[in-house]
């Protein structure tokens, strides 16, 4: 087959674990750089262009689209899709996971277990959104942050009153969310492919600080999921219609509840600590998927 990844930088550990186990397994590989792809749009055949050059013969494409990058990111996945090359990740799909509120509402349509969450736009009573959620301690979380930044942990109602009304200065979208202190520092990333778990790693926050980011200096180890645990990954990779998904997921009191889900999961961390060659079940995935016209929403 031939297949493009879509990447800002092939020196990424994920893109290059991607690249080689394209060529492993016997294929031609090309990384593209998402925002150097432009698009010919008519009435006639839709095209993406590349360098000078009109990309052809393409069987799959493997989006690994960075938060920064989302709307460019999702137009270059539909021109794809339009033009009937299988995408690895929809552009439907990449979008609902991207919005949180949207990837949320969808998670709690269909009963996923999630912390409760409560989140407005203009808040007349900021004690009443404390009060929805369960009142202090809570969780705070800016939707633009990534990576455990603009997370915050307010441990008494009057400090949720005042980062709630920071937040509000500052007119930031910002959601609101029971703090789950069993999980007590700690969440499990669940790597999902097609209907399966492939691989997880239990996170551990470092000392004084309650995320477990291993960009906030949390480390990785190995963990053993429950059915239950495998269950609700896969379901809320499902949901958001992803075929490969990091799904994080919190061990609380009243089961596994559903953090967020994220559409390009870094492969660094994860295949270190399970010792699992993710980069090389994804390619199989395609290899096993992708057929012309074969995406089911063509950015619909
Ligand atoms: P980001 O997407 O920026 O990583 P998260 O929402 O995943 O932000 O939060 C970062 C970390 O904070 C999580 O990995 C988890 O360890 C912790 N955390 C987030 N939300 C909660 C919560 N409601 N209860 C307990 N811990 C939480
Ligand atoms: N690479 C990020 C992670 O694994 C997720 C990016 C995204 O899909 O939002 O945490």
């Amino acid at each position: 087959m031939k297949i493009a990844i879509l990447s800002r930088n092939s020196r990424l550990y994920s893109t290059r674990r991607l690249v080689e186990a394209c060529k492993e397994q016997g294929h031609e590989v090309q990384v593209l750089d998402t925002l150097k792809c432009y698009m010919e749009l008519s009435s006639e055949e839709p095209a993406v262009w590349y360098k000078g050059e009109k990309l052809e013969g393409f069987d799959a494409v493997i989006p690994r689209i960075g938060a920064s990058i989302t709307t460019y990111g999702l137009a270059v996945i539909r021109q794809f899709e339009m033009m009937g090359t299988y995408s690895l990740t929809e552009s439907v799909a990449l979008g609902r996971s991207r919005d949180k509120l949207r990837a949320l509402q969808l998670l709690s349509r269909k009963k996923i277990g999630m912390p409760v969450t409560s989140f407005a736009h203009e808040v007349h009573n900021t004690k009443e959104l404390i009060k929805l959620v369960g009142g202090a301690p809570l969780v705070v979380k800016l939707l633009a942050g990534t990576q455990g930044r603009g997370v915050v942990l307010a441990e008494t109602a009057k400090a949720a009153e005042s980062v709630i009304d920071a937040f509000r200065e500052l007119k930031a979208d910002f959601l609101v969310q029971e703090f789950i202190k069993e999980a007590g520092g700690s969440d499990v990333r669940c790597l999902v492919i097609g209907r399966k778990v492939v691989a997880a790693m239990q996170r551990n926050a470092a000392s004084g600080e309650f995320r477990s980011n291993l960009h906030r200096g949390g480390t990785a180890e190995l963990t053993k999921l429950t059915p239950a645990e495998r269950a609700t990954a896969v379901k809320a990779a499902q949901i958001m219609g992803l075929n490969v998904a990091g799904v994080d997921i919190l061990r609380s009191s009243r089961g596994p509840m559903v953090m967020e889900v994220n559409s390009s999961p870094g492969l660094e961390g994860i295949e270190n600590a399970s010792r699992k060659n993710v980069a090389g079940a994804i390619v199989k995935f395609v290899e096993e998927n992708a057929a012309p016209h074969k995406n089911k929403t063509r950015g619909k």
